[in-house]
């Protein structure tokens, strides 16, 4: 099918959850994508933070074909080798104690919660006072199932869905006194985004989260971090609480994982995992033999490559580069984030929605968050050529904007 039969066809047939952008896209390779028509696309945001690797990467294509060869899916009542040595790995990086494995983001940030209530509930047995609030922080996003939507902020996601889980609050970002003031003995959890993703590419303070973990220390709540989009490499660091020297109780991973095939991993402490036992908590396709190892090539050609370094790097420069456009141009508020989880904030909602929309005319592929973020997560093996071609690209466009005057570019690109 061509794309207008496409969108014909998805018009009718789909539950309208998306907006989609009017490309077809029928291959891919590196950091590029091709449509129908065999125009290439850069893209800087590898799916969403889910191509580290790239598109077609050999590594990716011969643990695909190695494994669904020998054996795609059996089940979690039976043992085969890719849990355990996925989870050598990813306790090693992540400096947690034991994995629950799962498909998806939303999916190992539920198992995260619902770790936090067990565990509220064996320390109340033991004779510990432990409620079962939960704090989440404003402008976080979990994820969209039930349990995942009540920890996200964003009204929007929340609200037509109520009543949502109990005994969740939301503290002000980066604010230690209103941390303070809602965490008690009834708190079981403090979750937070070390670097918010779709909140927009905002890092959280190292003051913050020292707070966050000292409070759930004395009490014996667990601390969950949301790495989700921040971890696996993104900021430079397997995850993002490595720049700040602080380990929480709990990890989630997902998006870059398995190379583009779902799979999500929930971590935790040998103390907090004495909560779940068998029967507790499970999931029919969860690390399976084929996502563990399409990701323990991730993982390994990660290390063969030095991705980490060359992630550090490649950030470093990206960074700076957007730096020097925010010093060029007026309309730029701030650039934030760590290696290659990137945000510039706009002036306006209107102008960060015409740059996307101009940047994808020029097929350069990045994406607008939290209506004034423009958000860069380009596959770890970005080059800083591609770098300095979406550089140039926001150079021009942000210039013809403010020559041409904000309010008429804007309405030059809906016309
Ligand atoms: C994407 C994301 C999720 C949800 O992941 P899904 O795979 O879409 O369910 C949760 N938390 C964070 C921080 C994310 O970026």
């Amino acid at each position: 099918m061509k794309l207008n039969e496409i969108r014909a066809a998805e018009a009718k047939l789909l539950v309208r959850t998306y907006d989609r952008n009017p490309i077809n896209f029928v291959g891919g390779e590196g950091v590029h994508l091709l449509d129908e028509n065999g125009v290439r696309y850069l893209d800087l945001l590898s799916g969403i933070g889910v191509c580290g690797l790239g598109y077609a990467h050999p590594a990716v294509l011969a643990a695909i074909e190695e494994q669904s060869r020998k054996l795609i899916h059996t089940s979690n009542l039976f043992y085969h080798p890719g849990q355990a040595e996925l989870a050598l790995r990813l306790t090693e990086m992540t400096g947690l104690d034991r994995v629950f494995f799962c498909n998806s983001g939303t999916e190992a940030w539920e198992a995260a919660l619902k770790l936090a209530r067990a565990y509220a509930t064996l320390r109340r047995s033991e004779g510990h006072p432990l409620g079962t609030k939960i704090l989440a922080l404003e402008h976080s996003f979990h994820g969209r199932t039930m349990g995942s939507v009540s920890t996200t902020h964003k009204p929007n996601y929340r609200k037509p869905f109520e009543p949502l889980l109990a005994g969740v609050e939301f503290v002000r970002f980066d604010d230690i006194a209103d941390l303070e003031a809602k965490f008690s003995d009834e708190v079981c959890a403090v979750c937070l985004e070390p670097v918010q993703g779709e909140g927009g590419i905002r890092p959280v303070s190292k003051e913050f989260f020292a707070a966050a973990r000292r409070l759930t220390q004395q009490t014996g709540a667990l601390l969950l971090a949301d790495e989700i989009q921040s971890g696996l490499g993104r900021t430079g660091e397997w995850c993002a609480y490595q720049h700040y020297g602080i380990l929480p109780d709990v990890t989630t991973l997902a998006k870059p994982l398995g190379g583009g095939i779902p799979i999500g991993a929930m971590l935790c402490t040998e103390e907090a995992a004495r909560a779940l036992s068998p029967g507790m908590h499970g999931t029919t396709f969860g690390g399976g033999p084929l996502a563990c190892a399409v990701a323990i090539a991730v993982i390994d050609t990660m290390h063969r490559d030095n991705l980490l370094d060359h992630i550090r790097r490649t950030g470093k420069y990206f960074f700076e580069q957007l730096q020097t456009l925010a010093a060029r141009h007026s309309a730029v508020v701030e650039v934030r984030g760590k290696g290659l989880m990137l945000g510039m904030e706009l002036a306006n909602a209107e102008l960060a929605k015409h740059v996307a929309a101009q940047m994808l005319e020029r097929h350069i592929i990045i994406n607008r968050t939290s209506e004034t973020v423009l958000r860069f997560l380009p596959p770890f093996i970005v080059e800083p050529k591609h770098i300095d071609q979406a550089i140039q690209a926001l150079d021009q466009i942000l210039s013809s904007a403010s020559a041409a005057n904000l309010s008429a570019a804007v309405q030059g690109a809906h016309a």
